[in-house]
């Protein structure tokens, strides 16, 4: 079911009139849903479920998809866990009320800053760092040993597999920055034990964003698996990491969410593990990107030899997925006028020709002061903003299960 739809030409989210709510607060603005979020990870559960992956799975939302507080309130009052990959989003779980022990840490760079303040959170530190490299290894067995810890650790494997996607959010390829190559970590299993300060609870894969296509998905699983196998001792889990894809052409919010639990599965099965580890997920596109949409207001309209341009004020600092990765969202307006529909540039106004949601976009003819929306801009959205050309951050406004709005500014 979408959360978005017209009634008698008008569009509603969650029952609520676009229109109505942008009477009331400054475009633009991001406009989430926290009964479209519950029901994604509801969905996710079930699925999980019904593939029989273990009743004591733990779902760990991957924050940097969208942090509003509210919202993780929300998802961490249903028992969810949290991906982290800075302080500052370990921070936030906190804030928001998430167990420690649900919380797992993952991350390139972490600091000896971040490290001191993931093990002092609770008596046990926080779950699992999801360790990237030998050398953060030392670094936090060396830290855990001072502050008198033992750091639970999982290791990242690099599968080396291409995920299809596109290539700036393709994470598992041998000449990626992530995880740990198998050869290594076979040899780090042997010298476990010279780490006194380490407790080796698991391994952990994430191969890539918006997927879609699970062959590699697949590969990696069984992957790690097998590696498993390997492990001087049974692992407590293993974490499959995110990345299932979502239908921006469609807006199926459940859109291979069967196919992609199918292929984990499968890769499981198959390794044929002589044990059932506990098994970890860190879904962050999946969950919020249909929860949210994007709202902004046309300034004006621009003819120009054939192209014409529908200025709006919204821009590439707001939302820059379809700046920075050419990526497809579905726009729409809030009134459905009747004007026929043309080839339309959505363009913002930042000083960038790469500041465009759309390009040769057929919408309604577009008029000065018309509102309109780009869709399933609940993931990366807000999280990505800046304060480019000096603007302000748009305001975040989340509809509540209560049907009160929650407003967030910052
Ligand atoms: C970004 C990220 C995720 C979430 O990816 P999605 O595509 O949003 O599901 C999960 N785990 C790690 C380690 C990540 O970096």
């Amino acid at each position: 079911m979408s959360y978005l739809n017209y009634q008698k030409k008008e569009l509603f989210f969650d029952s609520v009139s676009i229109s109505e709510i942008a009477k009331k607060y400054p475009t633009p603005f991001y406009l989430y849903s926290e009964s479209a979020l519950l029901s994604q990870y509801k969905a996710f559960q079930k699925t999980v479920n019904q593939f029989e992956l273990g009743e004591d799975h733990l779902i760990c939302f991957a924050l940097k998809a969208n942090p509003n507080p509210f919202l993780l309130e929300s998802l961490f009052k249903l028992g969810a866990g949290a991906d982290t990959v800075s302080g500052g989003e370990l921070q936030r779980a906190l804030q928001c009320g998430c167990d420690p022990q649900k919380i797992v840490f993952s991350g390139v760079g972490k600091t000896r800053q971040e490290i001191e303040f993931a093990l002092g959170c609770h008596e046990l530190g926080i779950y699992s760092f999801n360790v990237e490299s030998i050398e953060e290894l030392d670094l936090i067995n060396t830290v855990a040993k001072e502050m008198n810890k033992m750091a639970r650790v999982a290791i990242r494997l690099n599968p080396k597999v291409n995920a299809k996607t596109h290539k700036f959010i393709s994470t598992g390829y041998k000449t990626h920055k992530f995880g740990i190559l198998k050869e290594d970590i076979l040899e780090l299993f042997t010298k476990i034990n010279s780490y006194d300060s380490i407790k080796l609870v698991g391994l952990s894969i994430h191969i890539g964003s918006q997927l879609t296509d699970f062959k590699a998905t697949k590969k990696a699983v069984l992957e790690v698996c097998k590696l498993a196998l390997h492990a001087p001792e049974p692992l407590e889990f293993i974490d499959f990491g995110g990345g299932l894809g979502v239908d921006y052409k469609g807006r199926d919010p459940e859109y291979k969410l069967n196919e992609y639990m199918h292929s984990l599965a499968e890769g499981i099965y198959e390794a044929e593990l002589p044990y059932h580890p506990r098994v970890l997920f860190e879904p962050g596109r999946f969950l919020s990107a249909s929860a949210g949409v994007f709202v902004t207001k046309v300034i004006r309209t621009k003819q120009s030899d054939k192209v014409f341009f529908a200025i709006v004020d919204g821009g590439m600092n707001d939302f820059v997925r379809t700046s920075l990765y050419e990526a497809y969202h579905k726009i729409i307006p809030v009134v459905e006028s009747g004007e026929k529909k043309v080839a339309t540039e959505i363009v913002g106004p930042i000083c960038e020709t790469s500041d465009s949601f759309a390009s040769g976009r057929k919408i309604q003819k577009l008029k000065a002061d018309e509102l309109i929306v780009v869709c399933d801009t609940g993931a990366y959205g807000h999280s990505m903003s800046s304060t480019y050309n000096l603007r302000r951050r748009p305001i975040e406004l989340t509809l509540t299960t209560h049907s009160d709005i929650v407003v967030h500014e910052h």
